[in-house]
């Protein structure tokens, strides 16, 4: 078996595992990079709409500030974040913003004098100051007080990845694409690296690393209907979970997006809404301000796919042949806007809905598009569990999204978490070595062999991972949508239960072990499942309403009992998770109160004297304990 020697193994290529190998190659040390695809088509390619950061340029930006951020950060994850990590990110993401600018990111920048906006329909007119002129724009996005998103027209990921993939050639990163990681090599205490899978050839390598990050994205894929690439199969928790030593956070947090399309599930931008765009029911009827006075449309994700939900369950969804579901109107704002701020919704809408949303409206309805939950890390990035694991991105639990994050928090996320975990990597990697045991090489790599043997060979085994997929994706549509309760929860947890022990027996129907999709989908398929029940289980277990994910029969979001983040650990040879909690955040700079959206009944909670922190100041000098209500 090959082995591959490197100081930082990033398993991962899009905008969070370059920016962490960046920061690292920076600081001398030997990068590689793995990705299934190449690096530039990660997931992070297809984010469309910006980047949060308050930067204050735009005059609906005005006053911005970090402090802010933070507040609708912390609203936005309905207090389920880590406000610790929540104040690193809104402090950081201006800095971040800049340098990426300086890097070659080709910003849209604020153009000097009166323009023509759009709040929910309506055109109101704005000037934008002169000695802003050139300085880097913003639009409006759900739950944010001030226009912070941060955008390239509507092909921000791409744009961002582009300049993170010049900057890894630019530092020597070594990119290994078209590889797979299967299983993490560890000794019970250190993470040694991974066994991974040439998807060309099937041959399986070691890379031995000293320090290991897992950056692969969410598990989108274990619904049906997602806006994530078909890559977006949680490969990289896979294999921490397997582990045994490393938990999963908050798994049970899925959010859904407003404006995925129908039928393709093909996401439209957030930044639609956020440029004046509105939803109709099938009355051609504005309904979000009916339930949303406020916010309306601005509401935050989980809010506004919830409302919809209810409005199409009454009855007042258009009928199509793929099921209900509403209109997003972008009309009003014009051909030129249409086709340069949102071209590529326009090219989305006529090349697969054959739709024209400069003068038709575009059939929507909420789609899962992010995951919450992921590797449950430190605030430095560090996993839980292992030593030498990190873990950045929307594959982590860093947890700055509690149950809900908000649009364009997660790109900003990707490299604000990519910047700061790689420095604290480069702190570790710097004068630390590791025995990199043979009998853990041998142990990984002889299981992940086996499993392929075993499929490929043994004539008692008769299940299909396609048959399995399929399974696993009604159960999870059907029971672990937007709206949960403990009945259906119950069923999906029972049925998942039963696909996971099948998933042992699965057969190869073809013979290849090269380049060989269903090979890859068939080693991949037991650890979806896994997810998929960390998912139902977490949300079985959790008997409240938080963020994305509403109880019917819990409907109050408890902060008595349930102010804290779940922990899924898998011991092998089980059918569910363990499940242990831990609190949501060391201290609040915000104590729980309302959102300001959204409604919703709360059980409050007397939070401790000593857990209350001066807001600005993060951990700093306690003072007098501020309201309950969140400002
Ligand atoms: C359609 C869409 C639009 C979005 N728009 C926005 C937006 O406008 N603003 C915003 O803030 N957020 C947006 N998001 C969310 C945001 O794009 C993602 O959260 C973010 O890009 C994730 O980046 P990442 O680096 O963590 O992972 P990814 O970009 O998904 O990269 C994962 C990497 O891991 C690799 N990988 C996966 N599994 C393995 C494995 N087993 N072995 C080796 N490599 C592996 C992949 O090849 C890839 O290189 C959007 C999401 C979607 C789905």
């Amino acid at each position: 078996m090959q082995i591959i020697y490197s100081d930082l193994l990033c398993i991962g290529a899009g905008l969070a595992g370059e920016r962490v190998a960046v920061e690292a190659a920076k600081a001398g040390f030997d990068v590689i990079c793995l990705s299934i695809v190449p690096p530039r088509r990660s997931h992070s390619s297809a984010a469309q709409g910006g980047m949060q950061a308050a930067l204050g340029n735009a005059i609906m930006g005005d006053g911005d500030s970090p402090d802010i951020h933070f507040a609708d950060t912390v609203k936005g994850s309905d207090w389920g974040c880590d406000q610790e990590v929540a104040r690193i990110f809104a402090d950081t993401a201006p800095i971040v913003m800049r340098e990426v600018a300086h890097w070659g990111v080709p910003w849209n920048r604020v153009e000097a004098g009166v323009h023509t906006y759009y709040k929910g329909g309506k055109p109101f007119d704005a000037e934008e100051k002169r000695d802003k002129h050139g300085l880097i724009h913003a639009r409006a996005f759900g739950g944010t007080a001030k226009w912070r998103t941060c955008y390239t027209a509507d092909g921000t990921g791409r744009s961002v990845l582009n300049t993170l993939d010049s900057m890894c050639l630019r530092y020597e990163v070594g990119i290994h694409d078209r590889t797979q990681a299967e299983a993490l090599i560890h000794d019970g205490e250190n993470c040694l690296g991974a066994i991974v899978r040439c998807l060309k050839t099937g041959e399986l390598k070691a890379y031995l690393a000293t320090a290991t990050l897992i950056a692969t994205g969410g598990y989108g894929r274990i619904y049906r209907a997602t806006t994530n690439a078909v890559i977006c199969d949680g490969g990289g928790q896979i294999a921490a979970l397997d582990t045994g030593l490393v938990p999963m956070g908050n798994m049970e947090a899925i959010q859904f997006h407003p404006t995925g399309t129908v039928p393709t599930d093909i996401l439209v931008t957030e930044g639609c809404r956020g440029d004046g765009g509105t939803l109709l029911d099938v009355n051609e009827y504005r309904f979000m301000p009916d339930y949303e006075p406020e916010k309306a449309e601005l509401a935050s994700r989980d809010v506004v796919s919830r409302r919809m939900q209810e409005h199409i369950r009454k009855g007042l969804g258009v009928k199509s042949p793929y099921g209900d579901h509403l209109w997003l109107d972008i009309r009003h704002l014009g051909e030129k806007h249409i086709t340069t701020k949102l071209r590529e919704v326009y090219d989305i809408c006529t090349n697969f809905l054959g739709v024209n949303p400069i003068h038709d409206l575009i059939p929507v309805r909420p789609t899962q598009h992010y995951s919450m939950g992921g590797i449950r890390t430190d605030k430095d990035g560090a996993a839980y569990g292992l030593k030498g694991l990190f873990s950045a991105g929307e594959s982590a639990c860093w947890d700055m999204h509690g149950f809900n994050r908000l649009g364009g928090n997660s790109l900003a996320e990707t490299v604000v978490a990519g910047r700061y975990v790689g420095k604290k990597i480069v702190e570790f990697l710097q004068g630390h070595t590791v025995d990199f045991k043979q009998s853990a090489i041998n142990d990984a790599h002889t299981k992940v062999a086996a499993r392929i043997m075993e499929m490929t060979k043994s004539s008692s085994k008769q299940e299909s991972a396609i048959q399995l997929r399929d399974e696993m994706h009604s159960i999870m549509m059907d029971n672990v949508g937007i709206f949960r309760n403990g009945k259906d929860l119950q069923t999906a947890v029972d049925q998942l239960e039963e696909l996971i022990d099948r998933s042992k027996n699965i057969k190869l129907q073809g013979s290849a072990i090269g380049f060989n999709p269903e090979i890859s989908l068939a080693l991949r398929i037991p650890g979806m499942l896994k997810l998929a029940q960390c998912t139902a289980y977490g949300a079985l277990m959790r008997t409240e309403s938080r963020g994305a994910h509403t109880r019917e029969d819990f409907p109050e979001r408890n902060d008595k009992e349930w102010l804290n983040r779940t922990l899924a650990y898998w011991k092998e040879g089980k059918t569910r998770p363990e499940l242990k909690y831990e609190e949501a955040s060391p201290y609040f700079e915000i104590p729980p109160g309302e959102r300001g959206y959204g409604g919703g009944k709360i059980i409050t909670a007397d939070i401790p004297e000593e857990k209350l922190r001066v807001p600005g100041k993060g951990a700093g000098e306690k003072k007098e304990k501020p309201s309950q209500k969140a400002s």
